[in-house]
Parts: C-alpha cells; structure tokens; sequence
C-alpha cells in the first residue's frame, strides 16, 4: 500500500474538545449535565466545526471546534480524530505535539494515556514499511515531567535535569534518558514505570501529580553509523545514536484550575500555582503566534514552551485535546477550558 502524507491538507492546528460521562458519585448527587454536544459527526473528512452548548443555569455559551467528541466517543475514535492523521508527517521531519488541557478530574489523563501507545504501533508499521526500512530508522522514548518549573527525568529515579539551547534552536534536555522501543508492549512499561515516578508528595498521587505536566516523547532517528549504545540506553543529548527524522510529544498538561492557586495559604502551592498559570498563559500564546505564522514565537515565556521550543518552529502540527466534565459544579472551570481552547483555535 502506497504511503499517501496528506501533510499539506491537515491543519498546522486542531482543536478538539473532550466530554466525559457524569461520573458515580456526580450521578449520586444527582447533578445536572449541562454540557450538550450536538452534530458530532467528526469523523468526515472536512473536519466541520461543531458545536458545543452549555447551558449554565441562566447563561447559554456556545462555542465551535475542530471536532467535538461526546461521552460515547471511545479512546479508538479520539486517537483517529487526533493523533493518527499526523503519524506519516513525523516521517517527514515534522514535530508533531498533542496536549491535554483541562481541570483535575475532566479525563486528560484517560484521554493521553492509550495515545502514545496507539502512535507506537503505527509508527512501527511504517518503519517495517518498504519506504523507510531502508533508512534504519529507529523510534525512541523519553518521559519526565515539569513540576515547579523544574525538570525531572521519570524513567531515571526523578532525576532533576536541566535544558540548555545548542545555537541551532536545538532544545537539549541534559542527561535526558531515551530508550529505543521496537514493540508497544515495551512503550506500555515505560509509562508504568514513569507513571509511578510521577510527584506524589505527601497527599497522593492524583493531588499532587495535578500540579505537573508530563511529557512523553517519541523520536524517530535516522541511523547511518550504526554505533551500539550501551543496552538500547542512551542519552538523549548526545546524538550519536542517529538524526531526529521527526517526533511526536504528548503532554498530559497540570489542572488547568491549579494556575489559581496564586492565593492559597500554602506558599509553595502559591509558587506551583504562578508557575502553572505562567506555563499555561505562555503555551496559549506561542500556539496563537504559530497559527498566525508569526516569526517571533514567544516560547521564552515558560520552561514548558522552552522545552517545546523546536515542535514551534519549522514543520509543525499541534493538535490540543480540551477535557471538560459535564458536571453542574464544573461549570465555571468548563467555561475557563472552552475559552482557552477557543482562543488557540
Ligand atoms: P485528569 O487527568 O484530567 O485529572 P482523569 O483522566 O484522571 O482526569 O479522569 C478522572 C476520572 O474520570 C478517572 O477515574 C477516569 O477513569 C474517568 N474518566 C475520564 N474520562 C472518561 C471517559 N471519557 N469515559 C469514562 N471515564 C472517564
Ligand atoms: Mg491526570
């Protein structure tokens, strides 16, 4: 089968919106759903824009987006609404990056979590394809996490790590641990491992891994010199192991309602919560300038967008997945998201 990269035709930037179903304890409560999702036929080709209604008591809002996908939507659907379409670009020398956006609690990492795994087994498709076997391409994994606007690497004990620019807009993360994966299976342990490293602090996991955002990255490499790395472990900076061809990253984005924590009584909370707010306002606005061809992409304003800074020049295709909750008493947070998403669009 012939390998067709509609490349040109997809949008440099999609937004779509996530719904999830009223949840146990919102249907005990008997809350309302005042989320209505209507025309969601987002599979056709066009990509129609369509429209979300949310009835907030008094208020109506509506709001249109790439796709809208409702509670019946499956992870399946989600991955070949977002992130299927952009897979043979990232053979192409296109950086590719999918965020989930949305309050603690609205499905982003149930949205993220099967993505990766999915991109995996497509990628690997490709490269046992007659066009790119010949290239000895290989695909590898990274995964660490920013928290307090600070690196820290999840498949090496948290290790703190540090970023550095090479004059190239070439982002270095120093120390960064990649790991060649040739099987899905192998992708699916290192996010368990990295899962399990994810902060935690004292109050528990969901509580404090909230306030972090947590980038796994696929980077598929051209090998020429075939120069064995030590066990398929290798640092990520030290680019002996091959040319980026393309990456794709996937970023489980912190509670987009944590950036309000700018008054809490805790003082690092306070300091986390401006960090959030800070990364969060930065990413919109260096989304904004890309989709306007700007020259100058103001990813200085947050480690987060420093850290993307080369998925923001160049081939670039974004693709930002807006998780909201049904819920009557989310529906202040639901507004916040849906005119974040609106603003990037
Ligand atoms: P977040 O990462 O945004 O804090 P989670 O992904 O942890 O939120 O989701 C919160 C809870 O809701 C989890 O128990 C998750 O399994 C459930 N959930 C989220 N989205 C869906 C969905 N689309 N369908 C079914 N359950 C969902
Ligand atoms: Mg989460």
């Amino acid at each position: 089968k012939e390998i067709t990269t509609k490349e040109s035709n997809l949008a440099k930037i999609k937004v779509v919106v996530r719904k999830r179903p009223l949840n146990k304890k919102e249907l005990s409560r008997k809350e309302d759903d005042v989320v209505s999702v209507y025309e969601s036929a987002y599979l056709t080709v066009h990509e129609p824009k369509l429209k979300v209604d949310l009835t907030a008591y008094v208020e109506k809002h509506e709001f249109c987006f790439d796709a809208v996908l409702d509670e019946q939507v499956s992870n399946d659907e989600v991955y070949r609404v977002t992130v299927e379409p952009i897979i043979p670009a990232i053979f192409q020398r296109t950086k590719a990056t999918c965020f989930a956006y949305g309050q603690t609690g609205s499905g982003k990492t149930f949205t993220m979590q099967p993505l990766p795994l999915r991109a995996c087994e497509d990628i690997v498709r490709l490269l046992h394809h007659p066009t790119y076997r010949s290239q000895k391409c290989k695909l590898w994994l990274s995964y660490f996490e920013i928290y307090g606007g600070k690196l820290y690497d999840l498949l090496s004990e948290r290790r703190k790590l540090c970023m550095r620019e090479d004059g190239r807009q070439q982002v270095c993360i120093v120390g960064l641990q990649e790991f060649e994966v040739s099987d899905v299976q192998i992708v699916k342990e290192f996010i368990e491992r990295g899962n399990a490293s994810r902060s935690t602090g004292s109050t528990g996991a969901n509580e404090e891994s909230s306030r972090s955002h947590a980038i796994l990255q696929l980077v598929i490499k051209k090998h020429n010199e075939v120069k064995e790395s030590r066990r398929g472990v290798t640092d990520a900076n030290e680019s002996k192991s091959g040319k980026v061809v393309g990456k794709i990253s996937f970023i489980d984005l912190a509670g987009s309602e944590r950036g309000a924590d700018t008054t809490d009584n805790d003082r690092q909370t306070r300091i986390e919560g401006a960090e959030i707010n800070k990364s969060l306002l930065a990413l919109k606005e260096c989304i904004r300038a890309l989709d306007n061809d700007q020259i100058h992409i103001p990813f200085r304003g947050s480690k987060l967008t420093e850290v993307l800074r080369d998925s923001f020049v160049g081939n670039s295709k974004t693709v930002m997945i807006s998780c909201i909750s049904p819920n009557a008493g989310s529906c202040e947070h639901t507004l916040n998201t849906l005119r974040y998403a609106d603003r990037v669009k």
